[in-house]
């Protein structure tokens, strides 16, 4: 346990890094798209950790959220901090191989997060009205694959052409608002609460 990051007087419960005990990694940061949206591909982590389906089992030392630069904070997590492991390994001793533990310090999932400085925020991405065109834009492209699997005459037809004219012009609201800094990548970084 690191006493630097762990506010004293504090209980914590157990280490919750993606909001698996509390209503499921959906929440992590709004998951705007399901609970798959809080997967976490390019982190290199274990496959069950990176599809958010996973709980730890240590105690939290350290309560601890994200922010991005614009203020946007994600919800709080509870999560462990550096701990200490034992480890066996074999070690030949005077002619004979006798079991040898070692402790060994490892880091917990605070310093894992943090030293990803995991993502974008998604509010940031999807700021308002912006995050409501998004959905709609899926809503109308999933109804324009409908008019294409009911055949050319379906698709050439009035309103499949107007639901086309709609996405195009919400696109170039989105591509005005991504120049204007409006919609923009905002890194997240994991920050203890005091
Ligand atoms: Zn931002
Ligand atoms: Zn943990
Ligand atoms: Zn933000």
């Amino acid at each position: 346990m690191t006493a630097s990051v762990t506010a004293p007087g504090v209980i914590l419960g157990r280490c919750n890094p993606y909001g698996a005990e509390t209503g499921g990694p959906k929440r992590v940061l709004g998951g705007m798209y399901g609970p798959r949206s809080a997967t976490t591909p390019d982190m290199h982590l274990p496959l069950n950790v990176e599809q958010g389906e996973w709980a730890c089992s240590r105690r939290a030392d350290v309560r601890a959220r994200m922010h991005c630069r614009c203020g946007h904070t994600g919800q709080v997590m509870e999560l462990c901090s550096w701990h200490e492991d034992t480890v066996y390994h074999g070690e030949f001793v005077a002619g004979v191989t006798r079991q040898v533990s070692d402790t060994v310090r490892q880091h917990g999932h605070f310093e894992e997060i943090q030293k990803r400085q995991s993502g974008s925020c998604p509010k940031c991405l999807f700021p308002r009205p912006y995050d409501e065109l998004a959905r709609e834009i899926m809503a109308w492209q999933a109804t324009l694959t409908q008019y294409w699997i009911a055949g050319p005459a379906q698709w050439h037809s009035a309103p499949a052409q107007a639901l086309r004219t709609r996405v195009d012009d919400a696109g170039k609201l989105m591509d005005t608002a991504r120049a204007a800094g409006i919609i923009h990548n905002c890194p997240l970084t994991l920050v203890p609460l005091s």
